[in-house]
């Protein structure tokens, strides 16, 4: 089973949570009961675009006019 990040925005509580995906709507602040969760991406790599590209065909102007 995964485990969340959380932190609350009531406290400022950091906690993590075991619990299924479709559970976590149902997550409160341990600390202070609250609702108001904020999930924490740990670990999270966004792509960055490009990269591997073109190649091949460029055009090569070695000047015989
Ligand atoms: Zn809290």
């Amino acid at each position: 089973m995964p485990s969340y990040d959380f932190q609350c925005r009531e406290c400022g509580e950091r906690f993590d949570v075991r619990c299924a995906w479709q559970d976590k709507a149902q997550v409160r602040c341990p600390k202070c009961g609250g609702e108001e969760l904020q999930e924490i991406f740990s670990g999270f790599t966004f792509l960055t675009a490009g990269g591997g590209g073109g190649g091949g065909c460029a055009p090569s102007s070695s000047g015989f006019s």
